[in-house]
């Protein structure tokens, strides 16, 4: 259906497995930013579609709460299956709605959506839970049971990656679930409700509820229907959620946003570094909370580096998305690319901006409306200022020397975030000692976003509150119960 998408092409909400118009009737325009022209229209939905959300996933709950976890499993899995048959077709809408390349998306969102839903159908299976004997006169063991009905809100960088990531926990340990995807990037979603209701999954158990942060999100995060809050986002809406969420003492998870360093040491493997510098400061546009947006490098190596990044920079190839040959695709919007824009402005005045920053020349006409930036290297020698310290979440990049450890974990440390850090070096007490002094969520040694699903993710300071992935994932989307049992005396 969405092959042929054109302006006029509204989505809609999906409650209890209907594809249902907002409650207001009206539709906020979708824009693709490859080209800045509209491509759908998106439900401008409100508390009242929420409401009727929230109702419809109460009444699954008592049902899917109590379905056996292998039937769950096969539900999962199944949708899994339907993900990864559509993958093609997802990873071109992705593309479309957000400016990432199609390239990207076929390599990294849509099969990172298969896994999120495989990872959770699989791991329920394989939990287990912990007992303990008191004294050999009672035996105390732990239920992890369902909550409810989960808030899951989601950005739009990753945007079925982001959203799978919550609703397959959520939905594999028994509780049924709410997801507002971003306004800006809706259309996967969108196929995502079409494939649950192809699945085979419940009514009710997954609910997709369109619209604005401060409509939608505001009144999932209020509604006391809603005992549990997994929200990905920026900081400030993570610090709105809170301000909503903490009087009801619902259960909350945020992952926000980073100003992530990237230290190399001299002793690095120099070309590996450099290559893998390249990706994690540009992949998606740099787009990602993960990606590197602060490297640096120590003096001996540090105009070598600088040298070969700045060349590598200015070699990628800025335009359409949907070209295998392109590196970096559009940003997600004309707001957004005005922001990244604004800070490059502020960095001409605080240090020296060596590549990039402008328009790319020679788009075609077609493109000529997109949002695209030319990937820039920003040299800073302070550290304090704004470029150093502000999430700018886009094609821009920091190269900072440093002359020693204390003096580059001082900096590196040095911001109000903490998601993840990466560092380059070949001494492994060095590794060891510094992956312990970084302050982040994630450190990566000698390579950037390799993910496995098994380990806690989720950040520290601005960059978050608690941590999902794996058990952790199940552990928050379920309450521990304690069940102590008298065990009689002893003969
Ligand atoms: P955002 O905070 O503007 O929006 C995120 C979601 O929250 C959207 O669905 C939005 O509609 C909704 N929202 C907005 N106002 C709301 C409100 N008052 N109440 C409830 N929901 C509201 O973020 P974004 O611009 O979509 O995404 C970029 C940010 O996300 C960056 O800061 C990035 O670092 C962060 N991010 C973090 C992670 C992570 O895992 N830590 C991953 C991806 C993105």
């Amino acid at each position: 259906m969405l092959e042929s998408l054109d302006s006029q092409f509204s989505i809609l909400n999906l409650v209890d497995n209907e594809f249902v118009p907002p409650k207001s009737n009206s539709y906020l325009d979708d824009i693709g930013p490859a080209t800045g022209a509209t491509i759908a229209r998106v439900p401008d939905s409100d508390g009242r579609d929420v409401d009727a959300a929230v109702a419809a996933a109460q009444r699954a709950f008592q049902a899917w709460s109590r379905t056996p976890a292998e039937a769950r499993s096969r539900l999962l899995l199944g949708l899994a299956d339907l993900i990864e048959r559509d993958a093609d077709e997802l990873a071109r809408i992705e593309s479309l709605d957000n400016g990432k390349t199609v390239k990207l998306a076929r390599a990294m969102d849509i099969p990172r959506a298969v896994a999120n839903f495989r990872f959770f159908a699989t791991a329920i299976l394989h939990d287990s839970s912990e007992a303990h004997l008191t004294n050999d006169a009672a035996l105390n063991y732990t239920l992890h049971q369902p909550i409810g009905v989960a808030g899951l809100i989601s950005p739009w960088n990753l945007p079925l990656y982001l959203l799978t990531w919550k609703i397959a926990p959520a939905i594999a340990s028994g509780n049924c679930c709410v997801a507002k995807p971003s306004e800006l990037t809706p259309l996967t979603a969108h196929r995502l409700a079409e494939l649950v209701v192809e699945a085979g999954i419940p009514p009710g158990v997954v609910n997709i509820v369109h619209g604005l942060g401060p409509k939608v999100g505001d009144a999932l995060t209020a509604h006391p229907g809603v005992p549990i809050i997994s929200f990905t986002g920026g900081t400030e809406t993570g610090a709105a959620v809170m301000r909503n969420a903490g009087p009801l003492f619902k259960k909350v998870s945020l992952e926000l946003g980073g100003k992530n360093p990237n230290v190399v040491f001299a002793d690095a493997d120099f070309d590996e570094a450099v290559a893998t510098s390249m990706r994690s400061s540009f992949a998606n546009q740099g787009e990602i909370c993960l990606c590197g947006s602060r490297i640096f490098v120590e003096r001996p190596i540090f105009d070598r580096f600088l040298e070969a990044f700045v060349a590598k920079t200015r070699a990628l190839r800025v335009g359409d998305p949907s070209d295998d040959a392109t590196d970096v695709g559009a940003l997600v919007s004309s707001a957004h690319l005005a922001k990244v824009s604004g800070y490059l402005g502020i960095a001409r005045e605080e240090g020296e901006v060596l590549c990039g920053g402008g328009r790319p020349a020679n788009l075609p006409d077609r493109l000529r409306g997109g949002y695209y930036l030319e990937p820039a290297v920003v040299r800073s020698d302070r550290t304090d200022c704004r470029v150093m310290q502000e999430e700018i979440f886009g094609p821009v990049v920091t190269l900072t020397p440093f002359d020693d450890e204390a003096q580059v974990v001082a900096w590196a440390n040095g911001t109000r975030y903490g998601l993840s850090a990466s560092l380059w070096t070949r001494d492994l007490e060095r590794a060891h000692r510094v992956a312990a002094a970084l302050r982040a969520g994630t450190v990566w040694v000698n390579t950037w976003l390799l993910r496995d699903l098994r380990v806690p993710f989720g950040g520290v300071g601005d960059s978050g509150v608690g941590r999902e992935g794996g058990r952790e994932s199940l552990r928050f989307f379920t309450e521990a119960k304690n069940v102590c049992v008298k065990m009689g005396e002893r003969r």
